[in-house]
């Protein structure tokens, strides 16, 4: 099966330079790069490369590049080291619109006796900058905001937060496992304190992301144990899966300016003709400051799930801005956050593109789509006719 695959923002397909450069360490480069024999010294040397790879991606140094098992680890990782070398600051900042990876663990720590503030957006999704400001105290141990959201793909300015945090002696992370790849970084010049990052997101394998934590940042390791990455995260190195991302790093370097150009004509090209060709459908975000490769398109009166399953018997493949939580479908917080309207947030889908995409791809989601949606606001009993204005 070959998909139309139009959901990047869930996984990514592995590049195929990507699978070469991992080959060997599944095969005859088992060593352990902790062994003293050259055997492992060798798969150490691979390693070193593969740091440094990922740490030119980010403007940041080897030494600061601390490789885990995903975004969620090295989310949790973040905010728990936060919280642990700074015991006498019992407040956390974060938006209202983070992955789960953050919002989950966040709702976990209001529960369990921290306080935390969520920053609201706006209908475009924009972060209130000023709310943040103001929330900003003596007791804010770490504030944890995303660089872009996974469903909007709306941009949020991680760099003036940064600023504001350093002014008010407060460590920063960001979660930038959509942004990396996809948006220029340069952390040597920001004062961004730790960022989380993804190799599935990347064209790279899954299980391996990374923690970048800036030179001097106290941090409390999440495992301890053997002194692998210099004792910040303990456990033997995924070999295959770093020297994967180090490849990927490199791979999205390369094609960054293809993203930015080809990747977002494509996008734009879906989204200007659904406009046209769909009755109330209406893009979900801020237009003018988002990922290259994200739409979020709401259809009025339209169940999400409903035109997925559809979709996908062309083999096409999106998502939906809903999340079936706990046997209820309860449309995705991102979309509540930003007041969507119910029936729009719940006939919301999410088409996120790479640089594997063509116009042919694009050509197949125009055909397919509009008379997909039509059959089935012919059935909705919500749907009023394209007159109505909500
Ligand atoms: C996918 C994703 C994560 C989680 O990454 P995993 O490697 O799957 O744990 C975290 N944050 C954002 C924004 C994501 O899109």
């Amino acid at each position: 099966m070959n998909p139309i695959y139009l959901d990047n923002n869930a996984t990514t397909r592995v590049a195929p330079e990507v699978i070469e450069a991992m080959r060997p360490y599944f095969g005859e480069r088992y060593g352990n790069p902790s062994s003293m024999h050259a055997f492992g010294g060798e798969v150490a040397a691979d390693l070193r490369r593969a740091r440094t790879r990922l740490a030119d991606l980010l403007g940041a140094k080897p030494e600061e590049i601390i490789f885990t098992s995903c975004g969620t680890e090295s989310d949790s990782a973040a905010i728990w080291s936060a919280l642990r070398t700074r015991p006498e600051r019992r407040h956390v900042i974060t938006s209202r619109v983070e992955h789960p990876a953050v919002k989950n663990l966040a709702e976990w720590l209001a529960q369990n006796g921290y306080r935390v503030t969520f920053v609201p957006v706006d209908a475009d999704g924009r972060l209130d900058i000023d709310y943040f400001k103001k929330h900003l105290g003596e007791e804010t141990a770490v504030a944890s905001i995303m660089w872009a959201n996974n469903e909007t793909g709306v941009i949020f300015p991680v760099e003036e937060l940064a600023e504001l945090c350093h002014e008010r002696g407060v460590l920063f992370h960001t979660d930038a496992v959509q942004a990396v790849g996809k948006v220029p970084i340069d952390l040597g010049r920001s004062r961004i304190h730790m960022l989380s990052l993804s190799g599935h997101k990347l064209h790279g394998p899954k299980g391996i992301g990374a923690l970048y934590l800036r030179e001097g940042t106290p941090f409390a390791p999440f495992l301890r144990g053997g002194h692998q990455e210099r004792g910040r995260r303990a456990g033997t190195e995924n070999t295959a899966g770093i020297v994967g991302l180090g490849r990927a790093a490199k791979f999205v370097a390369e094609h960054m300016e293809e993203e930015n150009t080809r990747v977002r004509a494509l996008r734009d090209r879906l989204e200007s003709e659904l406009l046209k060709r769909v009755p109330d459908a209406h893009v979900n975000g801020d237009r003018d400051n988002r990922l290259p490769n994200t739409t979020s398109i709401g259809f009025d009166a339209v169940e999400g799930e409903a035109i997925l399953l559809m979709m996908d018997q062309h083999g096409i493949c999106a998502s939906s801005g809903s999340a079936c939580t706990s046997g209820s479908l309860e449309p995705s917080h991102v979309l509540r956050a930003m007041n969507v309207p119910f029936t729009r947030a719940h006939g919301s889908i999410r088409f996120s593109l790479s640089v594997f995409n063509s116009d042919a791809d694009i050509d197949l989601v125009l055909e397919k789509l509009p008379p997909i949606l039509q059959r089935l606001r012919q059935m909705s009993p919500f749907w009023k006719g394209p007159e109505q204005t909500t």
